[in-house]
């Protein structure tokens, strides 16, 4: 699949006011400044559709993009931002899970995981969170260029045994590089696959 056509079509703040057309969505999460506007604007062709931005934890809204006139990109907003208030972080985390237990329409979640930084806490936490409620999900390990292949690996790793203290296999998983492009074809084959099947 390519992607012809990148429309915003709006930034909702509860699952419940989300788009009613039924069409299939992707989900994009990960922690703040994981790198998840730059791999959206990769997939898309697009050097701004997703803003990137120094500034982590900005959005905090289901952001909602219609592509190729078929299926919706929805971008969530970035997890485990610290100088969010704890009043906030409740209410964004209602909004996420609210967001994934609601949208029936909602065929998998990309989890963007850093590649270059070791296993953390709040990824695995979220993580499992999706596993126990049976979403689907797969790992999309972001940033691969900032590191050699043996780097690249070993901290790969260090992730994967992370997860298999607490699952028996592994999800699925993309190894991408919003500089390079690295993973761009497989994730959109994925997802063409997917919304098919
Ligand atoms: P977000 O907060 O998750 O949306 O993250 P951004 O897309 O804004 O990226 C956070 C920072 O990581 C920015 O400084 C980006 O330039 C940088 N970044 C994102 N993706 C890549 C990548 O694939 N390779 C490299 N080297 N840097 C990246």
């Amino acid at each position: 699949m390519d992607i012809h056509q990148a429309d915003f079509v709006g930034s909702y703040p509860k699952p419940g006011l989300c788009p009613t057309d039924r069409r299939a969505e992707f989900a994009f999460i990960g922690r703040s400044n994981v790198g998840k506007s730059s791999l959206i604007n990769m997939l898309c062709g697009r050097k701004s559709l997703a803003h990137v931005s120094n500034k982590p934890g900005k959005t905090q809204l289901l952001n909602y993009y219609l592509i190729n006139e078929e299926w919706y990109l929805v971008d969530l907003p970035g997890y485990g931002y610290a100088k969010r208030s704890k009043k906030e972080r409740r209410g964004f985390g209602k909004m996420i899970n609210g967001y994934f237990l609601e949208r029936s329409e909602m065929y998998c979640a990309f989890v963007l995981v850093d590649s270059n930084i070791p296993p953390q806490d709040i990824d695995v936490e979220f993580i499992n969170w999706l596993g126990e409620h049976g979403i689907p999900f797969v790992l999309v390990y972001t940033k691969t260029d900032r590191l050699n292949q043996r780097t690249l690996d070993e901290n790969l790793d260090k992730i994967r045994n992370k997860l298999l203290e607490y699952w028996t296999h592994l999800p699925q998983e993309f190894i991408t590089s919003s500089r390079t492009g690295e993973g761009r074809d497989e994730v959109l084959t994925f997802i063409e696959n997917t919304k098919q099947a």
